[in-house]
């Protein structure tokens, strides 16, 4: 038989097929196991952590480290490179890891430097003597796009390695290590578990010695995720496919109502023709995903107005569930240099194009008129 689309892979994700083995996949919560089998100590490996990393190195084309969440997924990465290490890292990205670089540059661990890697140009320049070039496409929250084939020739020519957090893009739409990526991390709490119930994380990488490498240091700090929580993003996996789809084709939509809403200054999706990203995400993305953000025209209070005035989208952090989710990222210290201030960050769900959209036009409809 050929290998199974990506869409197949999902759907049987840690499922068994051997007579009298269940179909679902089996939560293993022992912490120890009788010696002299394959396992010893649920910190070094376990069954089910095993099962979820299979998927996503399916999934992704390489080898998958599971981690407790994508925050201890993307400090194993830069925990491989040397005390005083230069990593090159975009203007614009995940504010967790943002603050991490800083605290790592802060204790002298790490030099770091920025800068827009939606200039391509720019980030080829920049590189320098750069060991790592930590890159995040489509970024949070302003759902840029980077030229990952070109970032990670100009990387390798100068002897670089290039990570990619494709948290947004998620291993459907996105073929990170085929573009050339020597790491890929995902923070499995969003899209791929994909009901806002459970925190994890994941590092794939081509490379055999390296993933175990990984596998090694997280059995030295202990970011080993939970049983319970890998069954939840196996549970979550098997629905990727489906949930990614819908929530694509609402954004697509709601994208394009947005654009033309009078109380809207701009939106900010790679999906529309002229979104800045649009070119380059349409090469290499086999979609546009579900994350788009929105300018209000009347400012930061009118959008915190919004976000203040939708009753079925939530008001709340975090992305990638079924349910959609808004907030103005402005809110944060950390984001207030390189994110609009009436900037609003749209997680769209799956739910109804429809009743989103009434939701959001009488929020924005009320916020215009205040
Ligand atoms: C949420 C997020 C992270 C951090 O992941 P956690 O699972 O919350 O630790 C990293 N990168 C991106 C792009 C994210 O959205």
């Amino acid at each position: 038989m050929n290998a199974p689309h990506r869409e197949t892979v999902c759907v049987e994700a840690g499922g068994h097929r051997t007579a009298g083995e269940p179909v679902s996949p089996a939560v293993h919560l022992s912490t120890t196991y009788h010696h002299g089998g394959d396992y010893e100590y649920i910190r070094e490996a376990s069954p089910t952590i095993e099962a979820f990393e299979r998927v996503l190195g399916s999934l992704e084309g390489g080898h998958a480290v599971a981690f407790s969440s994508g925050m201890a997924a993307s400090a194993a990465v830069l925990d491989g490179l040397a005390c005083g290490a230069r990593v090159l890292a975009p203007t614009v990205g995940y504010k967790g890891v943002r603050n991490l670089l800083a605290e790592r540059a802060s204790l002298g661990a790490l030099e770091v430097s920025h800068v827009d890697q939606t200039d391509t140009e720019a980030t080829v320049a920049a590189i320098g003597d750069a060991e790592l070039v930590w890159a995040e496409t489509p970024n949070n929250p302003l759902v840029g796009i980077s030229d990952l084939a070109a970032i990670a020739d100009a990387a390798h020519a100068r002897g670089a390695r290039l990570a990619v957090d494709a948290t947004l893009a998620t291993p459907l739409l996105q073929r990170s290590l085929e573009l050339g990526a020597d790491f890929v991390v995902h923070s499995a709490t969003k899209y791929l578990a994909g009901h806002s119930d459970s925190l994890l994380g994941v590092v794939v990488t081509a490379d055999e010695a390296g993933a175990r490498t990984l596998a090694e240091r997280r059995a030295m700090t202990g970011a080993v995720p939970g049983p319970f929580e890998v069954f939840l993003g196996l549970r979550g996996i098997r629905t990727l496919a489906l949930r990614v789809e819908r929530s694509q084709e609402n954004a697509g939509e709601l994208a394009r109502r947005l654009a033309e809403h009078p109380a809207v200054l701009r939106v900010r999706y790679p999906g529309l023709e002229e979104d800045p990203g649009h070119e380059l995400a349409a090469g290499q993305m086999s979609g546009f995903g579900g994350m788009l953000g929105f300018e209000v025209a009347a400012g930061a209070e009118a959008a915190e107005a919004v976000c203040a005035g939708v009753t079925r989208i939530a008001n709340a952090t975090s992305l990638g569930g079924v349910e959609s989710l808004i907030e103005r990222r402005g809110r944060y210290p950390e984001e207030q240099g390189s994110v609009p201030a009436n900037l609003i960050r749209f997680s769209v769900g799956c739910e109804h194009v429809d009743d989103l959209w009434a939701d959001l036009e009488q929020a924005l409809d009320a916020a215009a008129g205040a």
